[in-house]
């Protein structure tokens, strides 16, 4: 037993609480997919720190069908770049079923990477190169975000290959409207491939976390695709990944997510989470019913929805006062009188560009429009990001433009080299390793301080 197993205990009771229901039918139209377990029912949860929980079926193979399609399509982009990926195929949400016979009217180009017709054009997007032929970089790809190497189940690819009719007719109407760069039975054989490669609920939770974790596989620490890739496919997940439901989905459980026919389901929570499960009977969009079931509950209980994203006020500024107010505040009174004149802001955390603003309007509330001068102690911030630190440089170089002083605490250099402040500053902005000595520097630095 440890702390930790309080994740495992949720998925526990999810799983208690949704294994009676009994809707939902195997999908028939892949003969192979008929012999699935219907009452299989697993789930898995793989942190952004790699740690993995799992309960029920969690470590039955089973053939990933559309889970293939984000990955695939992360593959295209990373070869290809969004352009020219979006020359073949479209971004829109199409409305129809996962497998619609049907392309956007002027352009020819199927809706989304996430229907059918979009993933068998992202699919035959994928080149071949001299060493690797374009099925073993597919399946290298798929492996890489799983973290180990995945295979394909022969017999389900052989039982789609012999009946999967409407796949080609699709691949031959995109053929016929100039939106499929290769030879259509080539390009469906590839795709049919690609969707009986063999996974579990916990692979497939991992490679919903390495979307999640910025393209990072949080298991082994590759990086699988670039961070601006994994956010393109997060986006198209989030607004096509469940087909006609997506807006449903999007609505009401708030996390980009892909289904698939043989009873996967996967969701993503960007920089928390990748969440998997696995069970069988499908509804009517070909999602899995008790798939849905639990991770909607899931993202309701634990506040997940993407758009639930309450700002937690005192988070990043733990203090904005003056100098005198501080428990260091000597009792000599013309001591006192200069404090009143250092505003003191003191931040704690991670700086991305929402905590940044935050500084930033502390630093004009509390400091030198009223005081004279400013301290900007940042012995708690842990990391300050790029857009974060741009911001910290501009708001206190406009503070020097303006005449006020200011000092920081930053004994960890968190702003950068001192070269580098100076030029993006401005000035030789005073550091100091405590926060008295730079209220001293600060409230002696005052003009009438004498
Ligand atoms: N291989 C399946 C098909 O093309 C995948 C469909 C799905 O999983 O939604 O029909």
């Amino acid at each position: 037993m440890s702390a930790a197993d309080a994740v495992t205990d949720a998925l526990r009771e999810l799983r208690a609480e949704f294994i009676g229901v009994r809707e939902g039918q195997l999908a028939d139209y892949i003969p192979k997919l008929t012999l699935a377990d219907p009452d299989a029912f697993g789930l898995a949860l793989v942190s952004m720190d790699g740690h993995r929980y799992s309960m029920g079926e969690a470590e039955i193979p089973f053939t990933l069908q559309s889970i293939s399609k984000p990955f695939v399509y992360a593959l295209a982009l990373s070869v290809l770049g969004l352009d020219e990926v979006g020359r073949w195929v479209s971004a829109e949400p199409s409305g129809e079923a996962f497998n619609a016979i049907s392309l956007e009217p002027v352009t020819g180009r199927p809706a989304n990477a996430m229907v059918n017709a979009g993933a068998i054009v992202t699919t035959a997007l994928i080149p071949d190169t001299p060493d690797e032929p374009a099925f073993d970089r597919i399946l290298h790809c798929l492996g890489s975000f799983a973290g180990r190497r995945l295979d394909v189940d022969e017999e389900v690819y052989a039982s789609e290959a012999a009946t999967g009719d409407r796949n080609r007719a699709l691949a031959y109407l995109i053929r016929s409207a100039g939106t499929l760069p290769v030879d259509p039975v080539a390009a469906v054989e590839t795709y049919f491939r690609q969707c009986a490669v063999r996974a579990t609920a916990v692979d497939l939770a991992t490679m919903a976390a390495t979307l999640a974790h910025g393209g990072v596989n949080p298991l082994t620490g590759d990086t699988v695709v670039s961070a601006e890739v994994a956010a393109q496919v997060l986006a198209v997940m989030a607004t096509c990944g469940m087909y006609d439901a997506s807006g449903d989905w999007l609505l009401r459980v708030g996390l980009p997510a892909k289904s698939g026919v043989s009873g996967g389901l996967i969701a993503a929570g960007p920089a928390r989470f990748g969440l998997a499960t696995y069970s069988p009977p499908l509804d009517a969009s070909g999602t899995s019913v008790r798939g849905h079931a639990a991770l909607g509950a899931l993202s309701r209980r634990l506040g997940l929805h993407l758009m639930n994203n309450p700002a937690l006020p005192g988070s990043t500024v733990t203090l904005a006062t003056t100098a005198d107010d501080l428990p260091s505040a000597p009792a000599d009174d013309r001591e006192r009188a200069l404090r009143e004149r250092v505003g003191v802001v003191a931040a704690q955390g991670a700086l991305d560009f929402t905590a940044a603003e935050r500084v930033l309007y502390a630093l004009d509330e509390s400091g030198p429009e009223r005081t004279g001068s400013v301290v900007l102690d940042l012995r708690e911030v842990t990391t300050i990001d790029s857009v974060a630190l741009a911001m910290l440089h501009t708001g206190l170089s406009r503070l020097a433009g303006d005449g006020w002083r200011a000092a920081v605490v930053d004994p960890a250099d968190r702003l950068g080299p001192p070269d580098l402040v100076r030029e993006r500053t401005g000035q030789d902005l005073p550091r100091y390793a405590s926060r008295e000595q730079a209220v001293q520097y600060c409230a002696h630095a005052l003009p009438g301080a004498g």
